[in-house]
């Protein structure tokens, strides 16, 4: 299993300038790559593999290139073979797509150690820091916010500079398949160690066994956002006061981007935690969201992330993630399952055909368990949730806030 974690970097300045260095001659190494290959004819264009045996060649040719690790040289390469295929694979869409262009600094962040040619040493870092070294830059501080999981090897190292001058490094892990937790046996799978979530529109999760977890509030960060972002309007575009307003506006939505991360890093952490099976509607419940636009295009990446880290998280701790149809799970009726219209604003779930009554999206939340039974070959279980809702007012559905979620979940991998 494949999957990374990123880190906030603190290099002192001589380091900086060292990273600095290592991104320039990086991104005329690409430059070089590009130029290398727009020169070769139609139809003799050299391959990735080509190209990585001409960097000797380069490398006694023009002193520059020799101060690149070898292994991040080839990342290099890579790297432009890479955006190759991928707007190859543009054009066989159809798109109108150009040619690969120079990268300009401002364009290139990042320099990629492939396998070698780097080292982590979380002794060395105290109250949470770590060190990570790479060969022609030496030793820099990263805040180790996630410590790897165990069995997790660095495939890769990536150091980035950001826009507003943070500089940050990915590990790229793998983790041994054998190492993984085994998960439980279907046939053990029933309501008490099963989960169905209904995702909220972006505000909250609803459970099938009655837990609603709120949404992080974000409000401060998005009110700064609007503020920050009307100042950059009124700024002469290009002048030094506006390139300052738009690294202020680059931070804040970054820290709205990483605490939204990290919450669900959380919430997922706590759902594997807690069940061995987590049921939750695929994607195309996006597709019915009642928004459009930007804002759409928001709930949609956010929902996104958070089923893949869901999806990572079960691999990780041993837990079932099953997706299941999303259309219906709000009209149907989770006991008699007769389907009834309801507008959005309509809270309550009152079956016209047997009277069970409900909250809205906890009859949601229980149709995405059963459905996931029912994707798993599992008969609906013997302790129906159903039963013990339905003697229940739902006003006493308990209220989980974000932060508990945050103090019960356990630290991340
Ligand atoms: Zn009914």
């Amino acid at each position: 299993m494949e999957y990374s974690h990123r880190y906030r970097a603190y290099p002192s300045e001589e380091v900086a300038e060292r990273l600095e260095h290592q991104l320039d001659v990086h991104r005329q190494l690409y430059n070089h790559v590009r130029w290398d290959y727009e020169n070769n004819p139609e139809d003799n264009k050299p391959s990735e593999y080509d190209q990585n045996n001409k960097l000797p060649d380069w490398k006694q040719k023009w002193s520059l290139f020799a101060d690149t690790y070898s292994k991040a040289a080839q990342a290099t390469v890579a790297r432009f073979h890479r955006n190759l295929s991928n707007l190859r694979k543009k054009k066989e869409k159809g798109y109108a797509v150009g040619r690969l262009k120079r990268q300009a600094p401002s364009d290139y962040r990042s320099v990629t150690y492939n396998q070698s040619g780097f080292d982590l040493d979380d002794k060395r870092g105290q109250d949470g820091y770590a060190y990570v070294r790479f060969s022609k830059v030496g030793w820099l501080k990263i805040r180790y916010s996630r410590p790897l999981p165990e069995h997790a090897s660095i495939q890769e190292a990536t150091f980035k500079k950001e826009r507003t001058g943070e500089w940050f490094v990915t590990f790229s892990l793998k983790t041994d398949d054998e190492h993984l937790p085994e998960k439980p046996d279907v046939d053990s799978l029933d309501s008490s160690n099963s989960v169905g979530i209904d995702l909220g529109i972006l505000n909250y999760i609803h459970t099938s066994d009655g837990t609603i977890v709120n949404w992080l509030d974000l409000e401060d960060e998005y009110e700064r956002l609007s503020r920050d972002k009307r100042e950059l309007s009124r700024k002469d575009y290009g002048s030094h006061n506006y390139e300052k307003q738009r690294r202020k506006v680059a931070s804040i939505k970054r820290r709205i981007r990483r605490k939204v991360l990290d919450f669900q890093h959380k919430l997922t952490t706590w759902l594997v935690n807690e069940y061995d099976a987590v049921f939750v509607e695929d994607l195309d419940v996006v597709g019915m969201l009642q928004s459009d636009g930007n804002a759409r295009k928001k709930q949609d990446a956010a929902w996104r992330q958070f089923l893949t880290l869901l999806e990572y998280k079960g691999d990780l701790y041993g837990t079932h993630i099953v997706q299941v149809e999303a259309a219906g799970t709000t009209k149907e009726c989770t006991r008699c399952g007769v389907e009834t219209t309801k507008p959005i604003w309509v809270r309550e779930h009152s079956c016209p055909a047997c009277g069970f009554e409900i909250h809205r999206d906890a009859n949601a939340a229980m149709n995405v368990l059963q459905r996931g039974f029912s994707e798993l070959g599992l008969g609906w279980p013997e302790s129906t949730p159903v039963e013990t809702v339905a003697a229940t007012d739902t006003e006493e559905f308990s209220e989980v806030s974000a932060s508990h979620v945050i103090e019960t979940g356990t630290p991340c991998p």
